[in-house]
């Protein structure tokens, strides 16, 4: 019987499924299994404890929209919040403040996806959650109140202002991811057949005859397994060759303390971000105030063995994270790209200094473009990664969908989205970055005790 048929006879489609990675993609998928079979042994292996310091799921915000140019994703992202509307555990969390997406207005990519999002945000939803905002003076005021005006362009660096249009879905939220995935850490500890092991790394895959038969981990621990899930995120490169189908980039996100007033005067505003800039702004949360940009990005090169054929090696991106490396602070011209923005639109806190800033690391795919599908060449290896940088927001709903993968039961429009592609010269428009190359962080990464 193959998975497809057990799937249909509701029969487990494995005895033992190895997850390695407790984040977005591992814990839903996880709970997932659970729910839908009892009966097949979950292990989830992460470097560290959920919720994990550095991984990409863990942050103290995260955006929950619906605001995608692509139909398919705008679908599952609503129902995806539905979810979490619903779940106590979830929605003590949530803070549903809309989210304003402004842009130049300059006749490039970016406005055009702009004026695509807008248009595709007011069919799905009523004109009574969409504020339009028409000029920079109202993108102003709506942060900053009725009888307020915005720096004029010549004050701004290189006499031009960015923040010239825009719309707010008050439909959209923000998140505190790491208070949620704690929440899913839990939810899968009271399953009795998930059970985790952190601490130790996976090493490798061991695989024998083309064929996945478990992990070693860096200890030396051997954990057999008859299907390995790989969602390891951003680290996923090491664990199996994916070609450069997946490519592991840093964006940098700063935090800066807020003043008792100052939090009272902002705390109703919507997240704030700007597709032109790419800056994005929450508003306070816990005494602070998060901002990051989706920059061209960072990369760190490594050389590894190919996981594949030992005698080989690649040339990987890798996550340089905080855990590894504390001392790390943003480079400069993230700082000075940030702190252009905050001139236009929080002119007060353009000069305050971070109170800490990280890099955090996405999975992209060259479409943003999730990879959902099993291994191409070595059977009994699925991946569930490629969550670029707007996965986060389908956690009650992806668990499902990976194992719809693994049970050979995507739907068709899924299965080709989120398939396993080398090459491609779709845009990301789905979470766009800035155009640009990434550049090699370990050539422009500053230490934090020079900087803040
Ligand atoms: C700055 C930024 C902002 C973002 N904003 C949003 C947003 O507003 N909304 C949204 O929906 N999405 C957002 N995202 C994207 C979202 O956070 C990610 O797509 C999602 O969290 C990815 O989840 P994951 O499970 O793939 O990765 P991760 O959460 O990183 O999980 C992978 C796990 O694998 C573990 N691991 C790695 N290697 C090994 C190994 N060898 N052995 C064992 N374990 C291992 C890691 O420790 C990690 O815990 C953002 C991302 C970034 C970087």
């Amino acid at each position: 019987m193959d998975r497809q048929q057990a799937s249909q006879a509701n029969k487990p489609f494995a005895r033992t499924i190895i997850i390695i990675g407790a984040g977005v993609f591992g814990l839903s998928t996880a709970l997932a299994i659970a729910d839908r079979h009892p009966s097949i042994v979950v292990k989830v292996i992460d470097r560290l404890k959920p919720p994990v310091l550095d991984g990409t799921s863990v942050d103290t915000t995260r955006c929950i929209r619906a605001d995608y140019k692509d139909p398919v994703y705008a679908k599952l992202a609503k129902a995806a919040q539905t979810k979490i509307r619903e779940d106590p555990e979830l929605n003590q969390y949530m803070y549903q403040q809309g989210m304003t997406f402004a842009c130049d207005g300059e006749p490039d990519r970016f406005t055009e996806l702009w004026k695509a999002q807008k248009k595709l945000a007011e069919s799905l939803h009523a004109e009574k959650d969409l504020v339009n905002m028409p000029d920079r003076e109202s993108v102003f005021q709506r942060l900053h109140g009725k009888d307020t005006k915005p720096p004029s362009a010549g004050e701004l660096p290189g006499g031009m202002s960015r923040w010239n249009m825009a719309y707010c879905n008050l439909e959209d939220a923000f998140i505190d991811a790491e208070k949620c995935i704690e929440v899913y850490y839990n939810r899968c500890l009271t399953k009795p057949n998930i059970s985790f092991r952190c601490g130790s790394p996976v090493d490798h895959i061991r695989i024998e005859d083309g064929v996945a038969q478990g992990v070693v981990l860096e200890s030396g621990t051997s954990i057999e397994g008859d299907l390995v899930l790989v969602a390891a995120g951003a680290w996923s490169g090491r664990l199996v060759n994916l070609e450069q189908r997946i490519y592991p980039i840093g964006h940098e996100v700063a935090w800066i303390k807020l003043t008792t007033d100052e939090q009272k005067r902002w705390k109703n505003n919507s997240i704030t971000t700007n597709l032109s800039t790419g800056l994005n702004m929450f508003p306070p949360y816990r005494g602070e105030i998060k901002i990051l940009r989706r920059s061209p990005g960072y990369k760190n090169t490594i050389v590894v063995p190919d996981p594949e054929d030992q005698s080989k090696t690649m040339k990987i991106s890798y996550p340089r994270t905080i855990v590894d490396n504390p001392g790390d602070a943003i480079p400069l011209d993230a700082e000075k790209a940030m702190r252009e923005n905050l001139k236009e639109i929080m002119p007060s806190l353009a000069d305050r200094p971070f109170d800490r800033t990280k890099i955090c690391w996405i999975c992209t795919t060259p479409t943003a473009d999730f990879l959902v599908a099993p291994h191409p060449r070595i059977a009994g290896i699925h991946l569930a990664t490629g969550g670029s940088a707007h996965a986060w927001k389908f956690l009650p709903v992806i668990g499902d969908l990976v194992v719809d993968s693994m049970e050979g039961v995507l739907s068709a429009e899924l299965e080709e989205k989120w398939r396993y592609v080398r090459g491609s010269t779709g845009r990301d428009e789905n979470a766009p970055r800035m155009d640009g190359e990434p550049e090699e962080l370990r050539d422009v990464v500053r230490n934090k005790s020079s900087v803040l």
